[in-house]
């Protein structure tokens, strides 16, 4: 989870005013319109796990709206989630970290321990000792390991991806540290994507520069 500009775009206008138009009949929140604004807006990421490559995504309300008209029809309260959180999340969570308006990263450490297998350990690391940021941390980890026979076996495959991402990260990063001159300003470009805000599991990516910004300080930089 990273925080997420909720800006002004073309696409969120026209999601706020098809809203307007389905709140008068309650005839639901899920147009095309407030679909194509949230995946453009949460760089077609699932807001909670980062995923980018979930097979179904669906339109979370961060505050359940249990019938309420202005929670169900608010464009702030609407986010991309895969159906693996959203199903995960459902109205159990409250307060949560709104990632549209604070620093999740800020809140919250992302590490992982060990390697996949038996030792390995995802660790959400609550920075202070807000209800919210306990809920939000407590929330990541159900989802990274499930709740259910199923869940567990959807979080085991979310937890082989974000592996394969960390692995792949973590090769460039050492390459980088190799390469000299042209290939060095080459994977330069490539880890300032890696570590920006539309890659796939980017809290993980950015705390394992932030854990080792003496190491990385150019890295470091640009997310800072
Ligand atoms: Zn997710």
């Amino acid at each position: 989870m990273i925080r997420v500009e909720r800006k002004r775009t073309d696409k969120a206008q026209k999601a706020i005013e098809a809203l307007e138009k389905v709140r008068k009949t309650d005839s639901g929140y899920n147009t095309p319109e407030v679909n194509a604004a949230l995946r453009e807006m949460f760089h077609g990421k699932c807001y909670i796990c980062e995923n980018k490559e979930a097979t179904s995504y669906q339109i979370e309300h961060l505050a359940a709206h249990r019938g309420n008209l202005n929670l169900k029809y608010d464009w702030q309260n609407l986010f991309w989630a895969c159906a693996h959180c959203n199903n995960t999340k459902l109205d159990r969570f409250e307060p949560i970290l709104d990632c549209t308006k604070e620093d999740i990263e800020a809140a919250i450490a992302f590490r992982k321990k060990g390697y996949f297998g038996t030792d390995e350990e995802l660790l959400f690391e609550p920075l202070d000792d807000r209800e919210a940021t306990l809920n939000t941390g407590q929330l990541l980890r159900e989802v990274y390991y499930g709740t259910t026979p199923q869940k567990k076996i959807e979080a085991a495959i979310l937890r082989k991806q974000l592996r394969k991402e960390i692995a792949e990260f973590k090769r460039y990063v050492r390459d980088y540290k190799e390469a000299e001159d042209e290939e060095k300003e080459d994977l330069k470009c490539l880890l300032k994507r890696e570590l920006g805000d539309a890659s796939p599991f980017a809290a993980f990516k950015r705390w394992l520069i932030r854990d080792n910004k003496e190491s990385y300080p150019e890295l470091y930089q640009y997310f800072s």
